[in-house]
């Protein structure tokens, strides 16, 4: 297959674009209420080559919630922070097969706390930062956060408020964690800095840049700065692969064949090893908390560019 050109890029994102701008399934999340209220309609595709290149269609700067999409970035701090071995043995990488805020996923896997791309993995890796104060432990998590982004971020504050004050679902997990040892913080302050960090702002093209941060190896391509150890980054992209899209794990492989990860903010990156990465917005989500625009559009740049790691290519 010949090398994917400029040209290229540009096309499949305009196509994926015009393709499913109009599609009007799901629906956006409401159980964090503020979420209901970011327009609908709102899309934009994003590509971001390792070289730092962006080829974009559609929203480019309105500022949404990180959500769950922050949650291999946090992974990845606990990775440069403290090893893979570690990520592995006090968090754990299996998938679940159940949805993001499953308390049965804790009880059957007894001797971990998931995997750190569901609900319970999240806290407890963000439990396990290193850190000397609920502060440090914030400002660790959004450094790390915005390295991978090239830029300083802000909290949604209204989001993280709208969040925090309903977060009955998060907090039983995060007790049940601490009552299994897997916790490694105070649990109210690791749900705070949790729930923080996924009230974290980024627009399309932030998240297109963090990919694209993966796909080189960990160095973001723009600032030039390493975030994460070369031989740490293939790790996180198979947890990214097996989990990334919670109970639509198989489905989304089946799909696209890529590492990627999803946040109920309506954001979706999806990690080309190597190349590049594709980042979506789009807030209507399906069953499974999952967008609906942004899934098509990355499935179909995938195909089209025959960039999908299982073939063909
Ligand atoms: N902050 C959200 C929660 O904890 C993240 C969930 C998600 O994006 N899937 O419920």
């Amino acid at each position: 297959r010949a090398a994917i050109t400029e040209a290229d890029y540009q096309r499949v994102v305009d196509e994926a674009y015009s393709k499913y701008k109009d599609l009007k399934e799901g629906a956006n999340a409401d159980y964090i209420p503020i979420l209901a209220t970011v327009p609908s309609e709102m899309f934009g595709v994003v590509i971001v080559t390792r070289e730092g290149k962006v080829y974009s269609a559609g929203e480019m700067d309105y500022e949404f919630s990180i959500q769950s999409v922050s949650k291999p970035f946090t992974a990845s701090l606990i990775m440069a922070e403290q090893g893979a071995k570690t990520l592995r043995e006090k968090i754990g990488v299996e998938p679940t097969g159940l949805p993001f805020n499953s308390k049965m996923a804790l009880e059957l896997y007894p001797e971990r706390s998931v995997n750190p791309l569901v609900n319970a993995g999240a806290i407890a890796a963000v439990s396990l930062v290193q850190a000397s104060s609920e502060e440090d432990r914030w400002n660790k998590v959004l450094g790390n956060i915005e390295a991978y982004a090239g830029r300083d971020l802000k909290v949604l504050e209204e989001v993280y408020k709208s969040e925090y004050e309903t977060s009955w679902s998060n907090r039983g997990i995060a007790n049940l964690l601490y009552n299994y040892e897997r916790l490694y913080s105070d649990p109210e302050e690791a749900l705070r800095v949790y729930t923080r960090q996924c009230s974290i702002g980024i627009n399309t093209r932030d998240l297109g840049m963090m990919g694209a941060t993966l796909a080189n190896e960990g160095v973001n391509p723009v600032t030039g700065k390493r975030v994460l150890d070369k031989e740490d980054v293939p790790e996180l992209l198979a947890i990214m692969a097996t989990a990334g899209f919670y109970d639509e794990s198989g489905e989304w492989m089946y799909r696209a064949g890529l590492p990627a990860k999803t946040g109920v903010g309506g954001g979706i990156v999806a990690v080309v090893p190597g190349k590049f990465a594709i980042a979506t917005f789009s807030p209507p989500l399906n069953e499974a908390g999952n967008s609906v625009r942004g899934l098509r559009a990355i499935g179909y740049i995938a195909a089209e560019l025959g960039v999908g790691l299982y073939g063909p290519n």
